[in-house]
């Protein structure tokens, strides 16, 4: 009988190819043969326009152009799928999943727990950032030249991020973001994907389900979760062109990062990663390993196998929230019962984000540490209280909290303007945290279940319908 390549062992090898293939482009082709193709500067390839030099461009470089576009295209199009996907199963899966939880104590003991975890791993996620920074002191490491040269570089994404990031900051005082979490009309937070809106929505219709007598709630409760299924299929149906798609993402993203860039800030970006591996490696395998009991424990290797689809998704879409589907059939795959699932992640993909906090809380003192400003002990527990804030408020999806970042920086007066300097690096350190984020979800869940003692045994593990293996 032919054996079938799991699909993370294809994730994985489209990964690499995608990051040879990047490789090969970024050493290869010179700043010039970039224009000659319409390619403008590296950095902004995308937003290319078909130039003149087109016409006269050689057929490799119709080629490489081709598998640009074409690399785009296919990027995009995953994306959107995926994305079309993240409001219906938050909204069906979260109303099903408090619905089914069956009594209104018991969400709340449930939501409880999990706020609860969400807290203290964002807060240990902080303090190890602002450690580390501190410790290793990155900003120490930027010559000046590096510095002016990729002030003058990003500048101009700089100040567009700042001034995004001023009007949302208008509205993220501690007040004003609960304020946010309810909305004024239900059907425009759906229409304008609202997340967190969207959480609370569910979790209200889901809640008040359980006061209405079962014969009434259950057509509801039932229609959400065959919903919930109809959006599995339709993901199972996307992510079949996941290893395609990841190598259209992760290609052109190692293509037009500039080496110089990564050399003048590898010391911060070394930082950040460590960081964010201490969570993923350290921090949650250490959680669940104590929340799990000895008879059927959560141990790194299982975690992690069980959660591979996932982690390669999140790590390539840099999306918690096109990343939530296949996350929840991983949770599902460890032994969390359904009910948790669709209770914890979505609200999870909405709010509980270490990796950006994380990297919040680097770049706040990194940035510091270059304007020669002195982090008082007052500072740094605005650092932890904003980035807490900000990792809730930022949506799931590619790039959302550096527009938030200013939040942060204005809370201890770093100029906002610094954003430039770690601009260039953005995307792919956007890659690792959406990892840590999508994975602290998946945690929680376990923690969670284990906690109500309701985790599968390791190898009772549920095969999902249209599993991905
Ligand atoms: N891309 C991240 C996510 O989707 C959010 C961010 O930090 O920008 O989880």
């Amino acid at each position: 009988m032919k054996r079938r390549v799991p699909m993370h062992i294809k994730i994985i090898i489209s990964l690499l190819l995608g990051v040879g293939v990047g490789v090969a482009l970024n050493l290869l082709w010179s700043a010039q043969s970039w224009s000659a193709i319409g390619v403008g500067d590296k950095a902004a390839y995308l937003a290319r326009e078909a130039s003149e030099a087109n016409a006269n461009a050689g057929f490799a470089a119709a080629g490489v152009k081709f598998l640009i576009e074409g690399c785009d295209f296919l990027g995009k199009l995953f994306i959107r799928a995926l994305r079309f996907i993240a409001v219906p199963i938050v909204l069906f899966s979260l109303v099903a999943g408090a619905a089914s939880l069956g009594d209104v104590r018991k969400l709340g003991r449930i939501g409880g727990k999990t706020l609860l975890i969400f807290l203290v791993m964002t807060s240990l996620s902080i303090v190890l950032g602002i450690g580390l920074t501190r410790t290793i002191k990155p900003g120490d490491y930027v010559s000046d030249a590096s510095r002016e040269e990729l002030m003058a570089q990003f500048a101009e994404q700089a100040a567009q991020s700042a001034a995004a990031g001023e009007t949302r900051a208008k509205a993220i005082s501690a007040w004003d973001q609960i304020l946010h979490i309810v909305p004024i009309n239900p059907f425009a937070a759906l229409a304008t994907a609202e997340m967190i809106q969207v959480v609370a929505l569910a979790i209200a219709v889901g809640a008040a389900l359980t006061l209405l007598p079962i014969e009434r709630s259950r057509r509801v409760t039932e229609m959400c979760e065959t919903m919930t299924e109809v959006m599995t299929i339709i993901v199972n149906t996307v992510m079949r062109m996941a290893p395609l798609a990841v190598f259209a993402l992760i290609a052109p993203i190692i293509a037009t990062t500039g080496l110089d860039v990564l050399r003048a800030l590898g010391v911060y970006v070394a930082v950040v990663v460590t960081g964010l591996a201490t969570m993923s490696l350290v921090a949650y395998p250490v959680a669940l390993w104590l929340a799990t009991p000895a008879d059927n424990r959560m141990t790194f290797t299982r975690f992690y196998r069980g959660m591979a689809p996932a982690q390669l998704l999140a790590f390539s879409s840099s999306s918690s929230n096109a990343t939530l589907p296949v996350n929840m059939q991983c949770a599902r795959r460890l032994g969390v019962p359904d009910d948790i699932v669709s209770f914890v992640l979505p609200l999870g993909a909405t709010m509980n984000m270490n990796g950006t906090a994380m990297y919040q809380s680097v770049v706040a003192v990194f940035l510091a540490q270059f304007y020669n400003i002195d982090l008082t002990l007052g500072d740094q527990a605005m650092i932890v209280l904003t980035a807490t804030l900000v990792s809730i408020g930022s949506a799931g999806i590619p790039g959302a909290s550096i527009v938030l970042m200013i939040v942060v920086l204005q809370s201890i007066n770093v100029p906002p303007q610094g954003i430039a300097i770690i601009l260039g690096m953005d995307r792919l350190l956007d890659m690792c945290r959406t990892v840590v984020n999508t994975g602290g979800d998946a945690m929680t869940a376990v923690m969670i279940a284990a906690s109500e003692k309701r985790l599968a045994p390791a190898g009772g593990e549920r095969a999902e319908n249209g599993d991905q293996r």
